[in-house]
Formats: C-alpha cells, sequence, structure tokens
C-alpha cells in the first residue's frame, strides 16, 4: 500500500506500531455511525516515518503529537493516535508520561517492574492506589483548520508486592484490579482485558463525541 492508494477522504491513518492497538481501534472507532465506509491504516504501512519527539507534558499532548506527526508524513486529512501509561498515586502520579522508559531503556518492562517494586517497598496497602490512563485523539483537517476530538479513560488497581500472571504486557503483572478483586491485568484473557482497559474506555469516550 502507498499513500497514493488510499482514498484521503476516507482513510484514518492510525499513529501506532501495534497490530493489537490498530484493530482494538478499528473494531470501536470503524463501528461508530459517523466513521461508516472509513478505512484505519497503520502509519508503518504507508512508509517509513521516524517517530516523532514525544515531550509534551500529558498523555492528551503526547497523544496529539503523534497524530499530527502522522498527518504532516503522510499528508492524509484523519489521523488517530493514542498515549497511555500508569499513574501511581504515592509516587506522586509517575511513572505516568514516562511509563515506557521509566527505568532508563525504552519498553524494558522487567526492568520497569522491578523499579516500581522497589519504589513502592515501603508503601502501606492502603496507599498503593493506582490507574492505567489512555488519551486517544482524532485529528481531522481540513481547508478551514484543524478539529480535535479527546476522549479519556482509566482503570483503577492497586500496585501489588510481587508479579503474577503472564498475559498482557508492560505493568500488568503488578496491576491488582479494582473491577475484580483478586485479580492481576496479567491474569486476564486478552477479550477480558480489551473488555475494562483504559484504552477501550478512552474509546468509548471519544465515539462519544464523534
Ligand atoms: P503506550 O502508550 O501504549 O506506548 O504505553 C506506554 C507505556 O505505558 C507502556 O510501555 C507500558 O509500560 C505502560 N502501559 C500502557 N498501557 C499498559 C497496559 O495496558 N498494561 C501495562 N502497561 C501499560
Amino acid at each position: 500500500m502507498t499513500i497514493n492508494t488510499v482514498d484521503p477522504s476516507k482513510t484514518v491513518v492510525v499513529a501506532t506500531g501495534n497490530a493489537h492497538k490498530l484493530s482494538e481501534i478499528e473494531a470501536i472507532l470503524g463501528a461508530a455511525p459517523a466513521m461508516e465506509g472509513v478505512r484505519f491504516v497503520a502509519l508503518g504501512e504507508l512508509g517509513d516515518f521516524a517517530d516523532p519527539v514525544e515531550d509534551g507534558d500529558t498523555f492528551c499532548a503526547n497523544a496529539l503529537i503523534k497524530a499530527r506527526a502522522a498527518l504532516d508524513e503522510t499528508g492524509l486529512s484523519m489521523a488517530v493516535a493514542d498515549d497511555s501509561g500508569l499513574v501511581v498515586d504515592a509516587l506522586d502520579g509517575a511513572p505516568g508520561i514516562y511509563s515506557a522508559r521509566w527505568a532508563g531503556e525504552h519498553g524494558n518492562d522487567a526492568a520497569n517492574n522491578d523499579k516500581l517494586l522497589n519504589q513502592m517497598a515501603d508503601v502501606p496497602d492502603a496507599e498503593r492506589t493506582a490507574r492505567f490512563h489512555s488519551a486517544v485523539v482524532l485529528v481531522t483537517r481540513d481547508e478551514d483548520g484543524e478539529e480535535v476530538l479527546v476522549g479519556e479513560g482509566d482503570c483503577e488497581g492497586t500496585i501489588a508486592r510481587d508479579l503474577r500472571g503472564t498475559n498482557g504486557f508492560g505493568y500488568d503483572p503488578l496491576f491488582d484490579l479494582a473491577d475484580i478483586p483478586g485479580k492481576r491485568m496479567a491474569e486476564l484473557e486478552p477479550e477480558e482485558k480489551n473488555a475494562i482497559s483504559h484504552r477501550r474506555r478512552a474509546l468509548d469516550d471519544l465515539v462519544a463525541k464523534l
């Protein structure tokens, strides 16, 4: 596929390299009546573009940076991007927007989880509350300018004292779900996680605004 072969009026470029996120976004946003006939294409399918510098100070700002970069790079008129992470109350909201690279190396889940266990070692049970947060943005450009729609969602829980479960990714093995007592996020099947995840809730929030 090349940019020249897609219909710009019916194509949303999705600024993610993650196939799972693409299908989740496509399934939820694509079902909205306002998106009828629209096709969702991953940015990487349209070319080899460098990742933009995510130097925003909120999840939403970073999602916007990714969506706008995808529009600049492709010349298309609709883009979706998301940004997400873990927000821990006892750590004043850390790791937050730095979730992916908190322990130094981008995407090193084992190192990030070690760091979280260490930083939370002396935090009592009642103060271990946290949430996964997701911001999803849809940016549309036309000759009159730009329209931005934002969806936000949370998934509440607490930080455990050991790792459990083998599903999911990131901080899932340390995340005890508030909605399902006794269950760790990494113990959910993918479809169970998709039904309650922060991303799901952010996408639902966005769909409600379409
Ligand atoms: P991204 O926005 O999907 O790139 O996520 C940034 C980082 O936040 C990931 O590398 C994870 O460390 C963390 N994160 C985001 N969503 C989840 C999740 O559903 N489970 C566990 N960790 C997550």
